[in-house]
């Protein structure tokens, strides 16, 4: 019974190596037409098709060989053109960041590569909750990326407001973190942030109805033209669905990232101490409290809650922090 169960294996593996060796033999012809090897980024995914732009800024629509994962919007590759238009990926390149989401079935679905900066957009109007920005920067700092605060539509606080707004969010700029003001509506700051962005790969996250849309407009002038060249490149006419895209901003300002999967990605599951780490004026006190499992509400000798009796933590942020881990 053994034995024959080892030679069906065996025989199961040679006949998958006659196949991959014939399959090889295929795509050797097949990549005689093919192009040398070359770098490049993808500047936007749908579905199964890519685009690639060259060092040259010129852009291919290509696919890529099945074996190397999924390529996403701001992926380094290596790609071999095929004709003046399509083009064949053959390697993806080492990432520096990696946004994920959740997909089917537990898995998780790469949504954009490479990006080293997360803008998260608050304005008065949708009121904003300090929980859901921190939510935004443990994910920052989990994904190694920098994080910047940006309050949009500044036009709607008057003195009064705009003092106790800088009051409520002046934590950020306290533990480290830097806050832009902006306004879509009077063009205002909009020079800062773009100075921001300067060689950086951004994406903008927030709630919806903070302005990003609007953001962006003011960043990419002509985008919704590009948005259709690309998407006639890609679909060829089809109807097309929502997609991710890489911009380059005018004046080599940095590259933007953009899709709704982008613009309201949600980190998985973290554990514990990803969401401590996360919260980055917590680290010289974690691991200092009395009992190792603390949890930080009303331990006796927890060194989170003594920070915040000795003004080292502010009490909203270890309020935040439970109502992320709970
Ligand atoms: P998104 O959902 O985050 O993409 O937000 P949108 O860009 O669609 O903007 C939501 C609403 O806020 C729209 O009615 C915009 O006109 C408005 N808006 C955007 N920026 C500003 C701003 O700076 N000031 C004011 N007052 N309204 C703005
Ligand atoms: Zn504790």
């Amino acid at each position: 019974m053994g034995a024959k169960r080892r030679l069906t294996k065996q025989q199961s593996r040679r006949i998958k190596q006659n196949i991959g060796s014939r399959q090889q033999q295929k795509q050797s012809s097949h990549e005689k037409s093919l192009g040398p090897e070359q770098s490049g980024v993808i500047i936007s995914h749908h579905g199964k098709t890519l685009i690639v732009e060259d060092l040259n800024g010129q852009r291919f629509r290509c696919s890529a060989r099945q074996n190397i994962g999924q390529a996403v919007c701001g992926d380094h590759v290596v790609w071999q053109a095929a004709n003046e238009q399509e083009g064949v990926i053959t390697a993806i390149k080492d990432r520096q960041s990696l946004l994920v989401r959740p997909g089917f079935a537990d898995r998780i679905k790469p949504v954009a590569a490479n990006i080293t900066l997360i803008c998260i957009v608050i304005a008065p109007e949708p009121a904003p909750q300090e929980s859901m920005i921190d939510r935004y920067l443990v994910a920052a700092e989990y994904l190694n990326i920098k994080p910047v605060i940006l309050c949009n539509k500044s036009d709607l606080l008057d003195a009064e407001s705009t003092h106790a707004w800088q009051e409520r969010f002046s934590v950020y700029e306290d533990i480290g973190y830097e806050v832009l003001t902006t306004s879509t509506k009077l063009a205002h700051g909009l020079d800062q942030l773009r100075d921001k962005l300067t060689g950086n790969t951004s994406i903008l996250v927030g709630q919806s109805g903070v302005g990003k849309s609007s953001l962006i407009n003011c960043l990419i002038p002509d985008k919704a033209a590009r948005v259709k060249v690309l998407s006639e490149q890609i679909t060829q006419g089809q109807h097309t669905t929502s997609h991710s895209e890489l911009y380059h901003l005018p004046d080599n300002n940095g590259d933007l990232i953009d899709s709704p999967g982008v613009r309201d990605f949600r980190l998985g599951h973290l554990d514990r101490d990803n969401i401590e780490q996360g919260f980055i004026e917590f680290r010289p006190f974690i691991g200092q409290c009395r009992f190792s499992d603390c949890k930080h509400i009303n331990e006796p000798e927890c060194a989170l809650l003594a920070a915040v009796e000795n003004k080292q933590i502010r009490q909203q942020r270890l309020e935040s922090y439970q109502t992320i881990i709970s």
